[in-house]
């Protein structure tokens, strides 16, 4: 698709943060370019429309997974760091590239049946993908597949997912 080009044009790549050795993929420059941003959410929304998914969750940030979820007509399920959520949670511990965290769900938000798209900017070693599926596995939601902006395939993260399809935009190596 020629808007992947454009796309990938307006990431910007900064070495050695937030750390010495990672090359960190700043999507926040993507945001910049209405016409990017917008593709980007097109591409998703192109895919996922008719594939009856009834909630997108996103972990931690919520820039692409709501909306994708508004345009889709699905609900949108925030997963999020500790003492963010009021309601019932549950939760799941993860590792990141750089450190660890907890992801955290209203129990209430996601029906068994529901069917779940998972959403995140990037994927590295997976890990918190894997959090966020595990989630939605566990109040019986069915995880259709995961969404990510940019692919690290290097780093493997797709061997954590199980066999869970993963659809990504960018790859970076
Ligand atoms: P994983 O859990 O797959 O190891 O790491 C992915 C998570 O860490 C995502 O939520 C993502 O936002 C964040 N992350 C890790 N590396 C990068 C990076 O280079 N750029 C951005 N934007 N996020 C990153």
């Amino acid at each position: 698709d020629p808007r992947i080009d454009g796309i990938k044009t307006k990431i910007r790549v900064v070495p050695d943060f937030p750390k010495k050795g990672i090359m960190f993929q700043d999507i926040t420059t993507l945001l910049l370019d209405p016409k990017a941003f917008k593709d980007t959410i097109d591409l998703f929304v192109e895919r996922y429309r008719h594939m009856n998914i009834s909630v997108v969750a996103e972990a931690r940030g919520f820039i692409f997974g709501t909306p994708i979820a508004l345009a889709i007509g699905a609900k949108f399920v925030p997963l999020r760091k500790p003492k963010k959520l009021p309601g019932e949670i549950i939760f799941e511990e993860y590792e990141l590239e750089y450190g660890s965290d907890r992801l955290e769900m209203h129990v209430e938000a996601v029906d068994s049946g529901d069917r779940a798209l998972v959403v995140d900017d990037l994927i590295a070693t997976g890990g918190t993908l894997c959090a966020a599926m595990n989630l939605l596995r566990r109040v019986g939601a069915d995880v259709v597949e995961c969404a990510c902006v940019i692919e690290l395939p290097e780093l493997n993260g797709r061997e954590r997912l199980e066999g869970k399809p993963l659809y990504v935009l960018v790859e970076y190596r």
